[in-house]
């Protein structure tokens, strides 16, 4: 009798998630995550929701969702949370599709896109970008299908910054056929300094196949707790949330994202410093000769081609982490001024 385990034959062809490395004694760009810990205030939050860690968090995350209702001006059943929005992303997947439907997404763009997609049994249909490295809405529009239920458009995206402005966006929107969801994933939403990239909001508010995605990962700097939020039409917040892992936003999260919510203000004011930054990062890399798309994120994109992994590798002899994509590019994230004084002296030396 053999001995194996029927596992699900097609998860060995899943690609797996690679996250940004971790490296002791160095300078960690590599995750998009924003360099300073919880403000006092949110420290004291999560502290105080540690000592009730023998109770099970709130599952409909009340408190949370009624305060995102406030600041948002949006309705508690437009509002579901999750897991970081990559569990968010997951679960759109799974209270869209069947067996073999498809998802299209541009590429490359946000790296769980593929992942979550297979893992949900749906088949990702993957439309390059431009050679400016942005969206290519049009061939997106054409890679639609009758079997496409949901379209992914990161803006920013990740990993090249680049942004879809408003014009761009509606026309798309009013293309694509109503039964298919549009997810907006805005997790960089709170770096964005030109006008012309829209709020989903706007979107989703007025149509009912669009939903945005948020994150209190990024600008809230509260990575890792593992909380985000989507808006969208009550009747996909349903759905949405009836695939929710139970518990799965747990109560320290919950408390940290309120805190951070009341700390706004602050944050909000980090994240445009923080835009200054990687524009005069993005300013230097192209004095000295790089290519560097327009990025709206907090992190830059170096196409390096065939150059990406030795970068990578000449940036940690200098003692920083970046994130490279062999063969296509390097995406480093913007740190404090220092850590980016010396991630620029890596990359004029290379
Ligand atoms: N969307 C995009 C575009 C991202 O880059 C990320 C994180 N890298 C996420 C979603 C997921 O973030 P989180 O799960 O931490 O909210």
């Amino acid at each position: 009798m053999s001995s194996e385990i029927p596992t699900r034959a097609d998860l060995a062809a899943l690609p797996s998630y690679v996250p940004g490395a971790s490296v002791p004694g160095a300078i960690k760009l590599a995750s998009n995550e924003v360099p300073g810990g919880p403000l006092p205030s949110v420290a004291e939050a999560i502290a105080r929701a540690t000592a009730e860690a023998n109770r099970y968090p709130d599952m409909a995350a009340t408190a949370l969702v009624e305060r995102l209702s406030a600041e948002l001006d949006v309705a508690t059943n437009r509002i579901a949370v999750g897991c970081g929005s990559v569990s968010l992303c997951q679960q759109f997947v799974q209270a869209t599709c069947h067996p073999g439907e498809e998802v299209v997404f541009a590429w490359r763009s946000f790296e769980a896109y593929p992942i979550v997609t297979q893992v949900g049994n749906a088949t990702p249909v993957r439309v390059p970008l431009t050679h400016s490295h942005t969206h290519d809405l049009d061939a997106m529009l054409a890679a639609i299908t009758p079997k496409t239920r949901l379209v992914f458009v990161c803006n920013p995206n990740n990993p090249t910054g680049t942004t879809v402005d408003r014009q761009e966006l509606t026309r798309f929107l009013d293309r694509v056929p109503p039964h298919v969801v549009v997810v907006l994933d805005e997790a960089y939403r709170e770096f964005v300094t030109d006008a012309d990239v829209p709020d989903g909001l706007e979107f989703a508010r007025a149509r009912r196949n669009v939903a945005v995605l948020r994150t209190f990962s990024k600008a809230y700097g509260l990575a890792g707790l593992r909380v985000g939020y989507a808006i969208a039409a009550p009747e996909l917040v349903d759905a949405v949330r009836k695939v929710y892992v139970a518990f799965s936003v747990n109560a320290v999260a919950q408390a940290a994202a309120i805190a951070s919510l009341d700390a706004k203000e602050e944050l909000l004011a980090r994240c445009a410093d923080m835009a200054l930054e990687r524009e005069r990062v993005r300013d230097t890399l192209l004095e000295l000769g790089y290519e560097v798309p327009p990025t709206q994120a907090n992190f830059v994109w170096l196409p390096l081609g065939e150059r990406t992994m030795a970068f990578a590798e000449h940036a940690l002899e200098h003692k920083v982490v970046v994130r490279p994509f062999a063969g296509e590019g390097a995406r480093v994230t913007i740190g404090t001024p220092s850590e980016n004084d010396v991630f620029l002296e890596a990359a004029r030396s290379f």
